[in-house]
């Protein structure tokens, strides 16, 4: 439960922040809250010499609105999110979402940027950065590099990001007909199962509809044959009910743990895409 010595500093910027890595030739290490990754040094799962403090590097953390896109910091907790008045009439979903993850402690400290790096199975962001085709921007030694987020999230703790990049916020178009419902742990509030609903309406059909699942699989995923049945329907609870049915149906490997098996989660599955699309069809 004591990880192995390392070396600390605190980058300044984006730039000295790579800088710091590159010369730490591949035994560097960023942290921001330290929340997924503290716990992983003291296993010993990770272990590295140098850690890269970017958790005071002005402009990395704060919420704005850029040419018509929702722009959150990477480092930006969970918190500000939470109570963030722009992104909470602009767009619930996010605001709603990060409320509901772990306790007071970890949403002062945990970011997104951390949440979204770390890729844990369970965590609540993906899954509505998914929803919302959210933008993951990266900064490495060759420059920026934009990644959707269905692309990003790519298996278990496997995302699309090189050693030696960096992310720097996450964007997205804001959208008020999107919610979150999860099954939690009691104890940590990691999802069991968690499910983002997007719906686009226009004059009262869903012209297209995107939905994230977490909790359930190796990462975070969309629901593509619920989409597929959604689109194009009325926006009623009579579509809603039969196409959240078919949510996980074709997840071929549903995780099975300590906190729920994996018949039990598949059951779960309709049941909170269900409510995240009544809860998304109530602000349209
Ligand atoms: C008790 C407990 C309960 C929790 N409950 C929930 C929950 O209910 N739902 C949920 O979703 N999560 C939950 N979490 C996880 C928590 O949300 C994450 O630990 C947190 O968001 C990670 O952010 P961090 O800033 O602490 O990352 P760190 O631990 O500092 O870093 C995590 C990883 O991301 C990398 N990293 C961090 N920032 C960047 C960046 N900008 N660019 C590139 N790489 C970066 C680090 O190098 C490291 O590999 C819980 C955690 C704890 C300890």
């Amino acid at each position: 439960m004591i990880p192995t010595s390392f070396e600390y500093v605190r980058a300044t910027s984006l730039e000295d922040a790579l800088a710091k890595l590159k010369a730490a030739n591949g035994s560097g290490k960023f942290i921001a809250g330290g929340h997924s990754l503290v716990p992983l040094m003291k296993l010993r799962l990770s272990e590295p010499q140098l850690l890269i403090d970017i958790g005071r590097i002005p402009d990395l953390a704060g919420i704005s609105e850029r040419d018509g896109k929702m722009v959150i910091g990477a480092g930006t907790v969970h918190h500000d999110i939470a109570t963030s008045s722009v992104i909470r009439e602009r767009c619930p979903v996010v605001a709603d979402a990060a409320a509901m993850i772990g306790d007071p402690q970890v949403r002062n400290r945990g970011t997104i940027g951390g949440s979204v790096a770390h890729a844990d199975p369970s965590a609540d962001m993906p899954a509505v950065l998914l929803a919302l085709d959210a933008e993951i921007h990266l900064k490495g030694p060759n420059g920026w590099r934009v990644v959707k987020a269905p692309d990003f999230f790519r298996d278990l703790f496997t995302v699309d990001m090189a050693h030696d990049e960096i992310i720097a916020s996450i964007q997205f178009a804001p959208l008020r007909t999107a919610a979150y419902a999860k099954l939690y742990q009691r104890a940590s509030h990691y999802a069991i199962v968690g499910v983002a609903a997007a719906l686009h309406v226009s004059g009262g059909r869903i012209a297209s509809a995107a939905i994230g699942l977490t909790g359930a699989a190796s990462h975070a995923r969309r629901l593509t044959n619920v989409e597929r049945a959604l689109a194009g329907q009325p926006l009623s609870q009579q579509t809603i009910a039969p196409a959240a049915q078919v949510a996980g149906v074709d997840l071929a490997e549903v995780n099975s743990d300590i906190h729920a098996g994996a018949e039990y989660r598949r059951a779960m599955i309709p049941v909170f895409t269900r409510r995240a699309l009544e809860s998304a069809m109530a602000r349209a």
